[in-house]
């Protein structure tokens, strides 16, 4: 107070000395601890002026983070320019925060020993997101050839990203719709950049990560305006609320629940939560006046949750025509399918959706029961196991049979390995992260319907995902 601080100013110098006191201990241990009393300490200081701020990294050159886990909130608080790659002892492919890294177009491992976390700031490491490895302090040959690869895909992602924006027509002529996954306005920049012809998947949960009060009618109408004005007329899925499992927003509050991913999450909780979805509702069919927004409820589990969601939107229709309020009506409507029941009984619900989306990350640990988030499940967790695959195939079957297509938008869409039996079972449309788009476009090109049958066929007949990924992989390597 005497030398006219204001209280973080105050915080600021005093956990600046603290850290500098650790620093200067000669103990690489103990010096290390620095960086976790600066961590708290930021922590503290964002909490001070009553807002987030960004995760502060410390360093002028390029740097991969490590820790123990990182939730989709940092993750998103994450200042990316300077970072090039990220590990964490928790999580698996498929959680959120590898899906955020992945947008990112950063390489990210999951599962890493826990030895990371003795790993001094300014050590020098190589991280292979193509192969899930790690080199600490690695031989000068590694570090060469690591620097070599790296350098052959950028150059390699410019040469595609040329193509990318022409449609993804394979040699029979089949044309497959490829769209993005996205979470942000900036990320659907990143789609039209790499060639997306609309989006499959928006993560509304994504939007308001680090809003500490729910967003309000017409902040929610802005945002979407500002993605529809980079998407232009491409259709836009908009994904309704998918707060739980292992996503939270600080201004829903969530039971407590022994297994949140089989708890009150998704469409469950909009059903509840009617104020809030009505309000995300009005805002979706008000931006769909001037762009193409489609509607898609996440994690139906049977028809009668798919009427009642329909029925809010009929409400929110009623409501903004009874008011005078321009808005998109009526809006193609489809549902996710990502609990094993919806895949099931697809027949059922065929009649009464547009579209179908398979997302995949939450179907492959529901039908395999592994969680996605687990590092010791992993091998379990994989989307090309035959149970996942047959479920796909009994939604195409059912959604061709009433007319309607289905597309995918978990992250096997983007899997090169997976891409010609996911066609192969007849998928009309493949959403993924915005990076993916021009290498899957490329291979969709080289593929041809007489070739991927049998490859997709022979996968439903298999008995185990690791005979699915070796025959998926031999496939895929002919085309490289
Ligand atoms: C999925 O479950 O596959 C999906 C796309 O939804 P999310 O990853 O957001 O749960
Ligand atoms: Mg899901």
């Amino acid at each position: 107070f005497d030398n006219r601080k204001n209280a973080a100013l105050a915080w600021g110098d005093c956990i600046g000395q603290v850290v500098e006191r650790y620093e200067a201990v000669e103990d690489d241990y103990l010096k290390q601890r620095g960086v976790d009393v600066r961590s708290v300490g930021d922590h503290v200081l964002m909490e001070l002026p009553g807002e987030k701020a960004t995760i502060r990294i410390d360093s002028d050159g390029p740097v991969s983070l490590f820790a123990e886990e990182f939730t989709s909130f940092e993750t998103s608080q994450l200042d990316l320019k300077k970072v090039v790659g990220i590990a964490t002892v928790m999580g698996g492919p498929t959680s959120h925060s590898a899906i955020l890294a992945r947008s990112l177009g950063i390489p990210a491992l999951t599962g890493v020993d826990k030895e990371i976390n003795g790993v001094s700031n300014g050590t020098p490491v190589v991280l292979d997101g193509f192969n899930g490895l790690l080199w600490v302090e690695p031989p000068e040959d590694v570090w060469q050839e690591s620097q070599q690869r790296r350098e052959q895909w950028l150059a390699k992602r410019i040469e595609l990203q040329k193509f990318s924006a022409a449609p993804a027509v394979m040699q029979d002529k089949r044309q497959i719709e490829v769209v993005a996954n996205i979470g942000t306005a900036a990320d659907a920049r990143s789609a039209i950049v790499n060639g997306a012809e609309g989006v499959g998947l928006l993560r509304t949960e994504f939007l308001y990560l680090s809003r500490e009060t729910a967003p309000t009618e017409q902040e929610q109408f802005e945002l979407l305006c500002e993605i529809g004005q980079a998407m232009k007329d491409r259709p836009i899925i908009v994904r309704t609320l998918d707060v739980g499992g292992d996503k939270e927003l600080p201004y829903i509050h969530l039971p407590k629940e022994a297994n949140p991913f089989l708890g009150v999450r998704a469409i469950r909780l909009s059903l509840r939560e009617k104020d809030l979805f009505q309000t995300q509702l009005r805002a979706i069919l008000r931006a769909g006046t001037d762009y193409q927004y489609r509607i898609m409820f996440p994690m139906i589990a049977n028809l009668a949750e798919l009427q009642l969601a329909k029925e809010q939107l009929e409400l929110a229709h009623s409501a903004l025509n009874a008011e005078g309020v321009n808005h998109r009506w009526p809006v193609e409507t489809g549902i996710m399918v990502e609990i094993p029941s919806a895949a099931i009984l697809s027949n059922a619900l065929a009649p009464f959706v547009d579209f179908f989306s398979i997302g995949t990350n939450d179907l492959t640990q529901y039908t395999l029961a592994a969680e996605r988030g687990n590092p010791d499940l992993a091998e379990y967790a994989d989307g090309l196991h035959p149970a996942v695959l047959n479920l796909i195939r009994t939604v195409v079957d059912n959604a061709h049979e009433e007319g309607k297509w289905v597309g995918i938008c978990g992250e096997l869409a983007g899997n090169l390995e997976a891409i010609p039996i996911l066609i192969g079972l007849g998928i009309d449309e493949l959403s993924m992260n915005p990076a993916a788009i021009p290498e899957a476009k490329a291979l969709i090109r080289k593929l041809d319907m007489v070739q991927i049958t049998p490859l997709a066929e022979n996968a439903l007949a298999a008995t185990s995902a690791e005979t699915v990924r070796k025959a998926a992989g031999e496939f895929v390597r002919k085309f490289k």
